[in-house]
């Protein structure tokens, strides 16, 4: 934790130098929410690297699948 909280102070003041806007995304939920329909299917293990949505059917990388949803909370 110590180490994050650093390299988040770092990117705070660095994005302030250069003008660039920091988003910071809390990460709850982002590998197993469904980047497609929002289904939520539940706790899956950091093992666990691909999935299938079991309501719309969509096939998932789960490191993919996360920064998809990552990207759609920032935009
Ligand atoms: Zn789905």
């Amino acid at each position: 934790n110590q180490s994050w909280r650093e390299i988040r102070r770092q990117l705070t003041y660095k994005c302030a130098w250069y003008g660039k806007r920091l988003v910071i995304v809390n990460p709850w939920k982002t590998s197993q929410l469904c980047a497609s329909c929002g289904f939520d299917d539940g706790k899956h293990e950091l093992s666990l690297r691909k999935w299938t949505c079991p309501n719309c059917g969509e096939n998932h990388d789960r490191d993919i699948n996360a920064a998809k949803n990552i990207l759609a909370v920032t935009a």
